[in-house]
């Protein structure tokens, strides 16, 4: 018998410029540009996704910028607003790692005890602090995150997602042979 293949949604979201669309680039294309220009360069907000945005995703990034503590604080309502709009099919929370990004400038906003708490208090499955820029942890957290993703579907809910798929209701998209890390551009998407 074949393989099957599965393909997983990774959320990547936070404020404005934190590095999101940088991560993406890194852990996809091993690359980085200082000169990325942001579609709303410049702007911290928080804006509630819509629940087709999170549809279907089997993990979470949530990123801010260790020097900016708006977008900090802002990560407990992005997290908030993941909580209230996602669960996996199993009822669970999907797994959400917290990443502190930009470690490679100083100073910082806010202290690592600050963030351990933040994570803790707010049901974060782990935080790290990244550098994009450096390539520091980057694939480290994609990995852990991939791992985690893969234990919380036992064989059995694969295939009972699989044969919600043949009936034609929404589930995990299959293609290709290789588990993807992807972000999708909506509308309500005000980020990238
Ligand atoms: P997004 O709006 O969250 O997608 O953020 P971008 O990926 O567009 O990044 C915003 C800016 O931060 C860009 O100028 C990036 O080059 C820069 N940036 C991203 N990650 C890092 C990092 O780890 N360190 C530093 N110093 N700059 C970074
Ligand atoms: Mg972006």
């Amino acid at each position: 018998m074949g393989s099957r293949d599965y393909l997983f949604k990774v959320l990547v979201v936070g404020d404005a410029a934190v590095g999101k669309t940088s991560l993406v680039q890194r852990y996809s294309q091993d690359s980085f540009s200082k000169h990325y220009k942001s579609t709303v360069g410049g702007q911290e907000r928080f804006t509630s996704m819509t629940r087709l945005y999170y549809r279907d995703a089997s993990a979470c990034v949530i990123m801010f910028d260790v020097t900016n503590a708006t977008t900090f604080s802002n990560s407990q309502r992005w997290k908030q607003d993941l909580d209230c709009k996602l669960t996996l099919p199993s009822g669970e929370p999907v797994p959400c790692l917290l990443l502190a990004n930009k470690s490679d400038l100083s100073p910082w906003a806010v202290t690592r005890d600050q963030i351990d708490r933040f994570s803790k208090e707010n049901g974060f499955t782990g935080w790290t602090e990244t550098s994009v820029k450096e390539n520091k942890n980057v694939n480290e957290a994609m990995s852990l995150l991939l791992s985690l993703t893969s234990s919380l579907f036992p064989r059995v809910l694969i295939e009972q997602m699989m044969a919600n798929t043949r009936e034609g209701s929404t589930s995990l998209p299959t293609q290709g042979d290789y588990i993807n890390l992807q972000t999708v551009s909506t509308p309500g998407w005000t980020c990238c």
